[in-house]
């Protein structure tokens, strides 16, 4: 399918599952180290929620973060569709994708999905609204320009 053809604006619904999916996911983040809970969501593009945490370990480079969790549980199920992304913190303001991240969202999702990046406070009913940060909204494309991807790989080379 063209890139054109598809249309990347989602449904107020889609958005507020997408949110409400990533604290969820936050719930069982394994931070022991760090002490910073991150949920992220996918929306798969048949409709379903994929939810993925951070997972830290003692050995600290086998950490995982939550955007990478989720892809990889959608994707050993067989699902690389994507139609959108959320990623909250504990945070008050929108917490980014760590560069390696966005490296490993670049694989599978277009530059045009919307990413939405969730203030830790945004279910907080204490908060007055107008204290609250705004979710950002964001692609790939944004976070991560000129990036390096599969189609690079199919590019003709120099003999060797
Ligand atoms: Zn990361």
């Amino acid at each position: 399918m063209a890139a054109a053809a598809k249309s990347w604006t989602l449904s107020g619904e889609q958005q507020e599952l997408l949110i409400k999916s990533c604290f969820e996911a936050k719930e069982h983040s394994y931070s022991p180290y760090s002490k910073f809970r991150v949920g992220a969501a996918l929306l798969t593009t048949d409709g379903k929620i994929v939810k993925g945490t951070n997972i830290e370990n003692a050995s600290y480079g086998g950490t995982i973060c939550a955007e990478r969790t989720a892809l990889v549980k959608a994707v050993s199920d067989g699902v690389c569709s994507f139609i959108g992304l959320a990623v909250t913190s504990d945070v008050a303001e929108p917490i980014s994708p760590c560069g390696m991240c966005r490296q490993f969202i670049r694989e599978f999702c277009s530059n045009e999905m919307p990413i939405f990046l969730v203030p830790g406070d945004y279910f907080d009913k204490e908060k007055e609204a107008s204290k609250k940060a705004p979710v950002k909204l964001t692609n790939l494309g944004e976070l991560l320009p000129f990036s390096f991807g599969p189609g690079d790989l199919e590019k003709p080379r120099k003999p060797s």
